[in-house]
């Protein structure tokens, strides 16, 4: 086992990791950042298909508001497009189509109504939340003893109200509205300039792609880090004291002033501390799993569904592919339409085979873009609840409680440890922009104890 010194040592690649990495190396102190994959980009991946057609198989929109991610992206030589948005979206219900603009389907108009005040009065409640101290609201105990689910229970009279705004949650948390704490989906849906934003595609979180995938920004940092980023070292175990830490992994011994750990809540509690960490911390994490998504792309000679005047989005609340987006980028030579599983129908077809849940996500594409959908040349999923070093997305949610019982405590250093990760943030918790801003703190924190 060879033994390494360093001033500060990252554990994990993934956005914040590598942008806390950089902005500590520009302060002038010597960086190491310890990846366990064979990869950068954590929840930010490509998949190449065989015409060279790249597609993000990991997080790929970026929205206004977002200031830190386009600043670095433009830093890094990078740009965005548009996210394609022309032509009628489609509301697929009871096996008929419906075509609508904008983010809300065209359904009935009572339940239209309805859905109308829902959205209305949770985007209300959202607005009063203080994103840095959720628990300051003075009903935070009460909304944080609630599900969502139990929220939506008392506040919608239709089954046809209930189930799209819990399509909205899944495409929002890739969880159901039961596996989260109301203040959660509050302080969230606050975190990211409001519900509505979070949903909407022109002016709202779905706007923007980046050019080669968002995995390319990582890429980028990583090469500015030069050499000092070692993929293939999974931490197992972290020996920490107040002013000093080791770190090992199968075969080497890091040792540094501080640690910073920037890794998903649940991949945390897979590491052994030495001495262990306090008890809440780990309660913490505990309470804290990712939500459930397999994001699935099928790739066709062309996005055959613009020709009939479609934008490739769709809202389908009964189906196993619950929103599809229309994923071609300007350059590429193939049409690529994506779908989320999530929640339910991702716990349900990730215990199925490749080949059965290929064919199902294709008999969803084609109930609502019709039977072309089921020739495609290519597919691809990835189901980010079965990858080692993840374990769940798009990030960790909080369930009942967990606010009030920790509130801000999962960013607070312990000794020589440090956290960082979008689970970390205030701003855009979940989120790219939410990996940056906790980057931003963290390097903020070295830089006081460092003296730089
Ligand atoms: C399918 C999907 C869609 C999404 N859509 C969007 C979107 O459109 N827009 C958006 O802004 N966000 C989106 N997200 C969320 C976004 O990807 C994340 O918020 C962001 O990438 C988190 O970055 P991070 O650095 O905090 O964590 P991660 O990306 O999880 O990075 C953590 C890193 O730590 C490494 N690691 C774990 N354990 C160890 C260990 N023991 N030792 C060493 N390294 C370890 C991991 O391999 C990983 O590289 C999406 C995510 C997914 C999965």
């Amino acid at each position: 086992m060879s033994y390494l010194k360093t001033d500060v040592i990252v554990i994990g690649a993934g956005i914040a990791g590598l942008a806390a990495a950089n902005s500590i190396a520009a302060s002038g102190l010597d960086v190491t950042v310890l990846e366990a994959r064979d990869r950068s980009g954590g929840r930010l991946d490509n998949h190449k298909f065989a015409n060279g057609d790249i597609v993000d198989i990991g997080g790929q929109w970026l929205g206004p508001g977002q200031n830190r991610s386009y600043r670095l992206l433009a830093e890094l030589g990078g740009s965005t497009f548009p996210m394609f948005n022309k032509g009628n979206n489609l509301f697929h219900c009871h096996e008929a189509n419906r075509s609508y603009r904008g983010t809300i389907p065209s359904i009935n108009p009572l339940y239209l109504a309805e859905l109308g005040w829902l959205m209305w009065r949770f985007e209300r409640m959202a607005a009063q939340i203080t994103p840095d101290d959720p628990m300051s609201h003075p009903q935070a105990a009460d909304w944080d003893s609630r599900t969502l689910h139990s929220w939506l229970q008392s506040n919608c009279i239709s089954e046809t109200a209930f189930d799209l705004f819990a399509t909205g949650v899944a495409a929002v948390f890739a969880a159901e509205p039961r596996d989260i704490s109301l203040l959660h989906a509050l302080f969230y849906a606050r975190s990211g300039n409001g519900w509505n934003n979070l949903l909407s595609v022109d002016g709202g979180a779905q706007q923007d792609r980046v050019v080669g995938g968002t995995a390319s920004m990582c890429r980028a940092l990583e090469k500015k880090m030069q050499g000092k980023v070692f993929h293939n070292q999974p931490v197992r175990s972290i020996n920490w004291k107040a002013r000093n830490v080791s770190v090992e992994t199968e075969t080497n011994e890091y040792h540094a002033r501080i640690a910073i750990l920037a890794v998903p809540p649940n991949q945390i509690r897979r590491l052994n501390f030495e001495p262990s960490l306090p008890a809440d911390r780990d309660q913490l994490w505990q309470k804290m799993p990712g939500g459930t998504c397999i994001k699935c792309v099928a790739q066709y000679a062309e996005p055959f569904w613009r020709n009939e005047g479609y934008s490739g989005q769709s809202v389908a609340p009964q189906k196993t592919i619950r929103v599809t987006f229309d994923n071609t980028a300007p350059d590429s030579k193939s049409g690529l339409l994506m779908g989320f599983i999530e929640g339910d129908q991702a716990r349900h077809w990730g215990t199925k085979s490749d080949v059965e849940r290929r064919k199902e996500v294709l008999k969803c594409f084609a109930a609502v873009f019709g039977a072309d959908a089921l020739m495609p040349l290519d597919y691809v999923d990835r189901d980010w609840a079965a990858e080692p070093y993840t374990r769940g997305c798009y990030a960790a949610l909080k369930g009942p409680g967990t606010w009030t019982s920790y509130g801000n405590l999962g960013r607070q250093p312990i000794g020589a440890l440090h956290f960082a990760g979008t689970e970390t943030a205030s701003e855009w918790y979940g989120y790219i922009e939410g990996g940056l801003q906790s980057a931003e703190r963290v390097t903020e924190e070295a830089r006081i104890i460092f003296d730089v």
